[in-house]
C-alpha cells in the first residue's frame, strides 16, 4: 500500500504545519513535548482554535460540523499537528461520544450536544467500567430504574477519567436483567451536576489524580438522556470502543517520540561518542521505526474498511489498540536508557523547572503512565481474545 503523500496533500501539511506555529502556544508546546500534563484550560484554548479553523473534529461527517476530508488527508492534518507538538484532542467528546451520538442519536440529542463538543465548552467522561466489571463489562451493575419520564440511576462506576472536570458522562447502565448480560444494558447520558452524583478523585503513581471513583445515589437521569433504544446500549458501547481503541493507536504521537528519540541519540555524551553509533541503540531504533510504519499501514487500512453507522472491524480496532501501546511504550523506555541518569529525575508536579538535562525533563512521569495503556480501553490479553473470536473463529 502507497501511504505516499499527494503535492496537494504537502501543501496541506505545510498549512497545517505554519497554522500550528502560529497559533500554538510555546509554553503548550514544550509541555507536549516533553510529556507533561496540561491544565485543561490548555486543553480547551487550543480545541477552541482547531473549531474556529473548522478542524476540530476532522472525521466527523460535514454535515455534523466535521471536515469531510478524505482519509489520507485527515492522516496528514493528524501526523502533521503531532509533529508539531500540539496536544492531541481529548477523545471522551470528539472521539468518542460525538459519533455514537450522531449515528445512534435523536435529532434533539444531536442538536444539544454536538455543537458544545465541537467548540469544547462541554467536557465529558466515560462511565463504563466499575469495581467488578472490567474485562467483563457486561456484568455491570449499575442500575437504570423506569420511573415514567426519568430513570432513578444507583451504583459506582470506577476509574472514570476526568470525572472530576467533566460536566456530562455516557454511561452504561443495566435496565433489564432477562437474556444474556448483553441484553439489558442502556446507553445513558447524564450531568455531573445531577443531584446524587457523587466524584472522588484517585491519586495515580504518575502523581496525577485524573482518574475518578463515581457514585450515583437516587440519580434522576431523564428520559431525554437516553441514547438510541433501551437495552440496545451494548452495540453502541462495542461503537464506541472501536473508536477508542483505534485512537489509542497514537501515530503522531510515536512519530514525534521517534524524531526526538533520533536527536537525542545523536547528542554527543561527555566523552564525545553518540548513542546512535551503538549498534544496540541504531538496532532499538529501527525497529521501531519499522514497526511504526507497519503501524501507519494497519491505521490505514482500517480506516478504509470502516463503515459510517457499523464503524471500525473490531478486530482491526483491537490489533491497533495493542501495537500502538506497546510502540508508545517501547519509545519511553528507549528514551529513558537514552537520557541516562538525568532520565530518573522524576518532576512529578509538572510545575518545576527541569532539573538537569532538558531533554530528560517529563521524561519518567510519561512512562509511568504509559504502562496503563496496557489496559485502559480494554486489556491486551482481552483485545487477543477479540481478534482471535473474530478472525479464527468463523
Ligand atoms: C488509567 C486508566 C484509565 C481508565 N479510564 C477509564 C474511563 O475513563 N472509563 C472507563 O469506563 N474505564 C476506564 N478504565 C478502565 C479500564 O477499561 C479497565 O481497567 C480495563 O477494562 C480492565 O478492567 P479491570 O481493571 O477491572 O481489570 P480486570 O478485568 O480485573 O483484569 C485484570 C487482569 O486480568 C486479565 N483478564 C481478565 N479477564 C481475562 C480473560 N477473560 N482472559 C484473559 N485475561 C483476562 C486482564 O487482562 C488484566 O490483566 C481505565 C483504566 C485505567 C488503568
Amino acid at each position: 500500500m502507497d501511504i505516499e503523500v499527494t503535492p496537494e496533500e504537502q501543501e496541506f501539511r505545510l498549512e497545517v504545519r505554519r497554522y500550528a506555529q502560529a497559533h500554538l502556544p510555546e509554553t503548550v508546546r514544550r509541555k507536549v513535548l516533553y510529556g507533561e500534563k496540561l491544565e485543561k484550560q490548555e486543553y480547551v484554548d487550543w480545541q477552541k482554535h482547531l473549531h474556529r479553523k473548522g478542524w476540530i473534529a476532522p472525521a466527523w461527517p460535514a454535515q455534523y460540523g466535521g471536515t469531510g476530508w478524505s482519509l489520507s488527508k485527515q492522516r496528514v492534518f493528524l501526523h502533521e499537528l503531532a509533529l508539531q507538538c500540539a496536544p492531541e484532542t481529548i477523545p471522551f467528546g470528539i472521539s468518542m461520544v460525538g459519533p455514537v451520538i450522531y449515528t445512534f442519536g435523536s435529532e434533539a440529542q444531536k442538536a444539544l450536544y454536538l455543537p458544545a463538543i465541537l467548540n469544547s465548552d462541554t467536557w465529558w467522561c466515560q462511565g463504563f467500567s466499575e469495581p467488578n466489571a472490567g474485562s467483563d463489562l457486561a456484568s455491570l451493575r449499575t442500575r437504570a430504574v423506569d420511573c415514567g419520564d426519568h430513570y432513578l440511576l444507583n451504583g459506582q462506576k470506577a476509574w472514570t477519567t476526568h470525572g472530576r472536570f467533566a460536566d456530562m458522562m455516557f454511561c452504561l447502565a443495566r435496565t433489564a436483567d432477562t437474556g444474556k448480560p448483553q441484553q439489558g444494558i442502556s446507553f445513558l447520558l447524564l450531568d455531573m451536576k445531577t443531584p446524587g452524583v457523587e466524584v472522588r478523585p484517585v491519586r495515580t503513581i504518575d502523581e496525577g489524580a485524573s482518574i475518578c471513583e463515581v457514585f450515583f445515589n437516587d440519580v434522576r437521569v431523564p428520559k431525554s438522556g437516553l441514547v438510541g433504544k433501551e437495552g440496545e446500549g451494548w452495540t453502541y458501547a462495542k461503537f464506541l470502543l472501536g473508536h477508542e481503541r483505534a485512537m489509542i493507536a497514537r501515530v503522531g504521537r510515536s512519530r514525534m517520540q521517534l524524531a526526538r528519540a533520533q536527536r537525542l541519540a545523536s547528542h554527543p555524551l561527555a566523552d564525545g561518542s553518540r548513542p546512535i553509533d551503538n549498534p544496540l541503540y541504531r538496532q532499538r531504533l529501527c525497529d521501531i521505526e519499522a514497526r511504526l510504519r507497519a503501524l501507519e499501514l494497519t491505521e490505514l487500512r482500517a480506516l478504509s474498511a470502516y463503515r459510517p453507522g457499523a464503524g471500525f472491524d473490531i478486530a482491526d480496532s483491537s490489533m491497533l489498540k495493542i501495537e500502538g501501546s506497546e510502540i508508545c511504550q517501547a519509545l519511553t523506555e528507549l528514551l529513558l536508557d537514552l537520557a541516562g541518569r538525568y532520565g530518573m529525575v522524576y518532576t512529578g508536579r509538572y510545575t518545576q523547572s527541569p532539573i538537569g538535562d532538558t531533554t530528560a525533563h517529563g521524561l519518567l512521569g510519561d512512562h509511568l503512565f504509559n504502562r496503563v495503556a496496557t489496559i485502559y480501553g480494554g486489556s491486551s490479553e482481552i483485545q487477543k481474545t477479540v481478534i482471535a473470536k473474530s478472525r479464527f473463529q468463523k
